[in-house]
């Protein structure tokens, strides 16, 4: 383990094994000690959630058109990928926890690919990236033709309903994260011959809609690849990764690595005190105390 990373004398703890592929964590809060990690067991459709309290797992959602990401709206609620439905959608829990409502799954005419992961801004946009891997197979998700000639990050406006694509130069976007002031959007990219994360300045020229620009390598990530990951409070970047949780510093060195046994795919922190990082690796969802903690969106 790694100082001063992880609190004194934590332990990589085993919460749930027995998914194909685990991804997509996010930390539901809930009245003190009743919280929950929900994220997706892709391969096998489902949804799982773990009640750290009771040390419990149980299945939110069986054939869940094979999710991938999620994240929190600003009014607290479960906003998720879709491979199946290649649309990212709002968790619907008052009515069916199988049956979402879909925000968005076109962009110009065109079906999205496969959305991957996804943030909510301070403003309430919905930025997501969009690689194809729930339609190259039937593995997770359909296989089906690309409707578009890329694969791209986009930003939903709910308010207009306009989709813009604002990063079109990457193989296969996939994880993706602001730093704490919003001003630098870092995504991942797991084409072949990326297993990098960039970083962009986000600008807003004339106070229009934002623009991704000055695209520069952040850190190439090995063994493995980066898939998601999330930003602290110091603006240091929590990475999955071949041989566990990497953690670089905002200017992108490598500061430490939390070994895990699995190939790690993503990583949320979350606990009553948001101390607690959970990580989703191959079949098993982890859990170790850190010293860090998320780094809030910024206010509006
Ligand atoms: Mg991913």
């Amino acid at each position: 383990m790694v100082e001063p990373f992880t609190e004194s004398g934590a332990e990589l703890r085993r919460l749930y094994t027995g998914s194909v592929w685990a991804e997509g964590p996010v930390w539901l809060p809930g009245p003190s000690a009743q919280g929950r990690v929900r994220w997706s067991d892709i391969p096998n459709n489902r949804i799982l959630e773990h009640e750290v309290a009771a040390g419990r797992t149980r299945v939110y959602a069986k054939d869940a058109e094979y999710t991938n990401g999620r994240t929190l709206d600003r009014g607290g609620a479960v906003v998720q990928c879709s491979h199946g439905r290649r649309a990212v959608e709002r968790d619907n829990p008052d009515s069916d926890a199988s049956a979402p409502i879909t925000l968005v799954d076109s962009w110009q005419g065109h079906r999205l690919n496969s959305p991957n992961d996804v943030v909510v801004a301070s403003d309430g946009a919905i930025w997501f990236t969009d690689p194809p891997y729930g339609i190259l197979s039937n593995k997770e998700g359909r296989e089906a033709p690309q409707e578009y000639d890329g694969c791209y990050v986009f930003r939903l406006d709910e308010a207009t309903g306009e989709v813009a694509a604002v990063i079109t130069d990457m193989i296969y976007p996939n994880g993706l994260a602001f730093s704490p002031d919003e001003s630098i959007l870092y995504v991942s990219d797991t084409g072949d011959e990326a297993g990098h994360i960039r970083a962009y300045d986000v600008q807003r020229p004339d106070g229009g809609p934002p623009q991704c620009v000055n695209p520069r390598l952040f850190a190439t990530v090995r063994p493995g690849a980066p898939d998601g990951f999330r930003v602290d409070t110091e603006g240091r970047i929590w990475t999955s990764a071949g041989d566990g949780v990497q953690i670089y510093s905002p200017s992108g060195d490598h500061l430490g690595l939390i070994e895990v046994p699995e190939k790690v795919s993503n990583v949320c922190f979350g606990g009553d005190d948001g101390h607690d990082l959970f990580i989703t690796a191959t079949t098993s969802l982890y859990t170790i105390r850190v010293t860090a903690t998320e780094a809030p969106r910024p206010t509006v």
